[in-house]
């Protein structure tokens, strides 16, 4: 079914991505290339049988609260079946766990294939795995052996219940209360809103991952810690209310299959929640689940604009409007396909470009988290602070240029593109979320610009640049590639200026100053990154071309380096713009004198 191209995926995963740098370690030994090729099959299959075909009833029928309980649409407990059966669910976890060890970065390229077939399904279960994830890392044995088991046979759902009322962005101002007791748990009072998958009627118990203050704790983030606080209590005999009750399920713009409920838990005083890890570390450890959230956030994100373009450019090759103003085309009598006008071309070059670029992007950061947990030393210290720095890029990229992404696939559908004739409306709601949750974009411009590009005095901004560097030497080796290699050289000047425009503002502690246009340098680092990825992905491209060693015919090849050419020329120069408001003298956005509007 056409809603990927699984060539692509496995073209970037191999060639370009380099999987075999990830399976060469002891860790990975039980996988090869081949096995990986036809893994990726299997679950192409699963995702044209399973999940695909209930993709649009799952938004016309959505998620709905219904006499104290969540009822989800019908076929998501038959997905969750056989997706758990494929063992995908927890299968990078240690096999001590449950897991086989699977690189994340295959991991991850498995999900996009199931989030583009169907976005409101696959979350249920990277949810669970996040939060199964969270436990087999800081869990004492009790808690793993009690709860991990069930929920990598997709039985138990996991949530991460962190949102509330009044603390959403600003997680350290929770007020849900955690009272130890002699008995070994804690007494958990509190509300949790927009959680994710936190009720439905195919989760025989779910496993809410929870932060909450203990009390006498310090106040803000300093005193936050983790809980697992089950929907039933597990006793001698099976289940027993746990005074988790579901309050209701938000009706959204878009993913309105994929649920999100208010939770209220310890309303009659009885909810108890056992502590993970030591006292008032819950931030830091719940950051692990976070980060993990935000690459599946960005996964989930590229995968439903990479539909999207699959539905608009199926759509540009039937649909006749228009004479293409050549000689001939004017003189012809018949219309011709809308594809063949420079502007549509362009609208679908831009979806092309921006959606397989991200894909990289997203494949390179999960290769990181990989190596990251195989190497040693130095290198492993790099793959960390690659992986830091990358994650919030990986994000947001893939969500704010996804849903531009997705805004041109309507377009070129044109009128047929607003109506529910066609997919490209559900897919232009569904992925507006993604800007949203796991931290606005907004929240990861502030963390990209404050805490990554600075951490280790800057000494993580010096490995990126090493990395980009290599790509750039290499590109200038062959000839063709050589002006885009100087292009992005350029770029990354322009990024280097504008630091030295804003550093000063950090060293004067003008904090609000200096993070002001955070968002525009979050999106200035996503269009270099994009730009290495395309750079690399020319390079890939033109060796094969050279060597001849072509596992798909040469127009694939010539057509990732004519991409690779659109992203150059029509999107990267996009960062001069935005370096030139990111250095101005005005300060137009900083809260000084009264602006009626605001005030
Ligand atoms: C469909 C859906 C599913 C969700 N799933 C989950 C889930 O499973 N678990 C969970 O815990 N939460 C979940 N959330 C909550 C989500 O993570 C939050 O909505 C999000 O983090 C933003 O918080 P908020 O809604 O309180 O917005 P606010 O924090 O009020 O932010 C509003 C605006 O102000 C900006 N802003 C806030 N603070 C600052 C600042 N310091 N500097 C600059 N700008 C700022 C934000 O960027 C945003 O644009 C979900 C939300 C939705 C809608």
């Amino acid at each position: 079914m056409n809603y990927m191209d699984l060539d692509n995926l496995k073209f970037l995963l191999f060639d370009v991505v380099n999987l075999q740098d990830v399976l060469k370690f002891e860790k990975h030994k039980d996988f090869d290339l081949e096995g990986a090729d036809i893994f990726l099959d299997g679950m192409k299959d699963l995702a044209d049988q399973a999940l695909y075909p209930s993709f649009k009833e799952m938004d016309e029928k959505p998620a709905m609260f219904r006499e104290g309980r969540v009822v989800i649409h019908p076929q998501l407990g038959e997905i969750f079946r056989q997706v758990a059966e494929s063992g995908l669910i927890g299968s990078h976890f240690d096999p001590k766990h449950g897991g086989m060890n699977m690189p994340h970065v295959l991991v991850a390229a498995a999900e996009h294939i199931l989030h583009c077939a169907n976005n409101n399904a696959g979350p249920y279960l990277a949810l669970t795995t996040g939060a199964a994830n969270l436990l087999t890392s800081f869990g004492s044995d009790e808690l793993i052996e009690t709860y991990v088991p069930k929920m990598l046979e997709g039985k138990w759902m996991g949530t991460m219940s962190l949102t509330e009322p009044e603390a959403g962005s600003s997680l350290g101002d929770l007020t849900t209360t955690a009272v130890p007791t002699d008995e070994g748990y804690f007494l958990i009072k509190g509300q949790k809103i927009f959680i994710s998958g936190g009720d439905h009627q195919f989760g025989e118990n779910f496993i809410h991952m929870v932060i909450a203050r203990i009390q006498g704790a310090p106040e803000g983030a300093k005193g936050i810690s983790l809980f697992v606080v089950p929907k039933h209590r597990i006793t001698a005999h099976g289940f027993e209310p746990n005074d988790v009750i579901t309050a209701g399920d938000y009706q959204k713009l878009g993913q309105r299959g994929y649920c999100t409920t208010h939770l209220m838990f310890g309303e009659h005083n009885d909810c108890r929640g056992w502590l993970v890890g030591e006292p008032n570390k819950g931030l830091k450890y719940m950051f692990q689940l976070m980060n993990q959230a935000r690459l599946e956030v960005g996964n989930l994100a590229v995968s439903i604009a990479t539909a999207a373009y699959h539905a608009s450019l199926a759509y540009a090759k039937e649909r006749s409007q228009g004479r293409r103003m050549t000689k001939e085309g004017m003189e012809a009598k018949e219309q011709t396909l809308i594809i063949n006008h420079p502007d549509v071309r362009r609208m679908l070059l831009k979806q092309k470009s921006i959606t397989e670029g991200a894909v990289a992007l997203l494949l390179e950061t999960y290769k990181y988290y990989d190596l990251v947990h195989c190497t040693e030393g130095e290198a492993q210290q790099k793959a960390q602070m690659m992986l830091d720095l990358m994650t919030p890029v990986a994000k947001t990229y893939p969500s704010d240029m996804g849903i531009e992404s997705v805004s041109n696939g309507v377009q070129v559908l044109g009128g047929y593109g607003y109506t529910k004739d066609f997919l490209l409306e559900q897919y232009f709601r569904d992925i507006r979320i993604t800007s949203i949750y796991e931290g606005t974009s907004g929240i990861q411009s502030l963390d990209l610009l404050s805490r990554k590009i600075t951490a280790n005095n800057g000494q993580a901004m010096m490995v990126l640049l090493e990395v980009l560097n290599e790509t750039i030497a290499a590109a200038k080796g062959k000839e063709t590639l050589q002006p885009y290699a100087q292009k992005l050289e350029e770029a990354i000047g322009e990024v280097q200026k504008v630091m030295e425009h804003l550093l000063p503002y950090a060293f004067q502690k003008q904090y609000e100053r200096f993070l002001a246009n955070a968002s525009l340098f979050m999106e200035m680092t996503g269009h270099i990154l994009i730009s290495w990825q395309w750079l690399r992905i020319g390079l890939a491209a033109t060796e094969k071309l050279e060597s001849g060693e072509m596992r798909w015919p040469a127009a694939f090849y010539r057509e990732k380096i004519h991409t690779m050419k659109y992203y150059f020329v029509y999107e990267l120069p996009r960062i001069k713009g935005l370096a030139e408001t990111i250095r101005t003298k005005e300060e137009l956005t900083i809260k000084k004198e009264e602006l009626s509007i605001f005030d």
